[in-house]
């Protein structure tokens, strides 16, 4: 077995279920279906493929849930990073109708791997997008309505009073408050899912980079100590990719965001801060989102690097924002600060597809990839099994690549969200 690689300096590491190191890929094997990647995409594809009867193998470059499933939020946030009302604009009632139908299926599906396989990941319900100014706080009105349209009805308006019964924050002026929302801790959530994985006879191999895929009727994915010859290859790599497939590369740009967690906060504390333990998520552009951990913490994230670009003092960075939401922890000690890489795309809609007829790939969840991740690795299951109706719905969207080539879409992209911010700010 190859040396230990340590997770992350996270507070999730620290708390991992799970802390054993699978040995990494020596020598060519066969497999039906090949992932790259062991994060979200990656093991609810082969969580699905598995329970149909696939012989299936992971590669993953570190260790499960290195990437951003394994560092994230936490916050099942549902349908997609931009809306169904977008959707409905540019590409056609038809189109919005079956993403519609799918924009809550991914909270199911981890709901339904919890259940069926027990996973301890201290899941809670309910999640609030909470508004910072009245035209947010509109917006989210327009959001209910949609959301209602598309027969999603665990919602609930919360008033400048109301939201008070939720937040302890004099912050906003009232939210959105959706039960079927929640939160979990992603990386026992994503340990626990490859433990359920492997309890269908699916393989791992950690410390496994990919370095290379070549094309043909069989497949062969190339590691540095070995290879795996198989029918199908799904790529789940997002935001951590690197340049491995060059056409994937150039659709969409990684970017940090940086999350800390408090010590653990008394009782009566964790009460005033959240008082019925929902996550919450602003409304703002570059928003903020917070949430107690399982062990009474706050976990608080915010703020984007645009490149994947590691902040020297994530602290300094993240803190002022949450002592702004809470001035009462203005003296709370910070125990854990990191940053963790999701993948941004021009439309901040995600990217499906194939390259050439049996390499799938879906990519780009834009920030809000925790059920949109369980949802694809859903439907490419479908469409290896041969029902591809809801994998290509998607593969039919526009991915168009980001404009100003490697050496000017990150200054494009981070003047764009600048200009976003203002207006935030700006109330408008
Ligand atoms: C800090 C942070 C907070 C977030 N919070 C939320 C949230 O609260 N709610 C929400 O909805 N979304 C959130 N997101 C987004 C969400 O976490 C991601 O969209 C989602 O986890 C993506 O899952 P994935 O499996 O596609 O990618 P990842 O989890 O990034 O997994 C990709 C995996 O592929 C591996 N890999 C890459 N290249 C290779 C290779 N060549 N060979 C082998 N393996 C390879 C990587 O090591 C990695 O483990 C957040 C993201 C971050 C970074």
């Amino acid at each position: 077995m190859s040396a230990p690689i340590a997770h992350t300096g996270s507070y999730y590491a620290a708390s991992a279920n799970d802390k054993n190191q699978r040995p990494a890929l020596n020598g060519d094997i066969s497999t039906d279906v090949c992932i790259i990647g062991a994060g979200f995409t990656g093991l609810s594809s082969a969580i699905h493929l598995a329970e149909l009867g696939f012989k299936v193998t992971v590669l993953e470059g570190s260790r499960v849930g290195f990437g951003a499933s394994g560092r994230n939020g936490g916050q099942i946030v549902h349908s997609y990073s931009r809306d169904i009302d977008f959707i409905e604009r540019h590409y056609g009632q038809d189109t919005a109708t079956a993403m519609g139908s799918m924009a809550f299926e991914g909270g199911q599906v981890i709901r339904g791997f919890v259940d069926k396989y027990n996973i301890d990941c201290d899941l809670k319900n309910g999640g609030i997008f909470a508004a910072c100014n009245p035209g947010q706080l509109k917006e989210m009105e327009g959001k209910k309505a949609l959301w209602e349209r598309y027969g999603h009805e665990q919602l609930e308006m919360l008033s400048a009073d109301g939201i008070k019964d939720y937040v302890g924050s004099e912050r906003y002026v009232g939210g959105l408050l959706d039960k079927s929302g929640g939160h979990f801790h992603p990386l026992n959530l994503v340990l626990g899912e490859a433990a359920a994985l492997e309890s269908l006879g699916g393989q791992i191999f950690e410390g496994s980079k990919v370095i290379e895929v070549k094309e043909g009727d069989k497949a062969r994915v190339i590691t540095e100590n070995g290879s795996v010859t198989a029918d199908y290859v799904i790529v789940a790599g997002n935001a951590y990719l690197g340049d491995l497939i060059p056409t994937l590369e150039q659709k969409a740009i990684p970017c940090g965001t940086q999350v800390l967690t408090t010590e653990p906060l008394s009782e009566a504390l964790q009460k005033e801060l959240l008082p019925k333990d929902n996550c919450v998520e602003d409304c703002n552009y570059l928003l903020d989102y917070f949430r107690l951990s399982g062990d009474g913490r706050l976990i608080y994230g915010g703020g984007v690097t645009y490149g994947a670009r590691e902040p020297d003092k994530i602290e300094q960075k993240i803190r002022p924002n949450l002592i702004k939401t809470f001035p009462q922890l203005s003296n709370v000690k910070v125990d854990y600060a990191w940053t963790g890489n999701f993948l941004l795309t021009l439309m901040r809609l995600p990217q499906f597809g194939r390259i050439g007829s049996n390499i799938y790939y879906a990519q780009g969840y834009s920030g809000h990839g925790v059920a949109s991740s369980h949802l694809a690795g859903r439907v490419m299951a479908e469409a290896i099994k041969g029902q591809a109706e809801r994998f290509d719905v998607f593969t039919r969207l526009p991915q168009p690549n980001f404009p100003g080539g490697r050496t000017f879409r990150i200054p494009l992209t981070a003047m764009g969200a600048w200009y976003y911010n203002l207006r935030d700010q700006l109330g408008f």
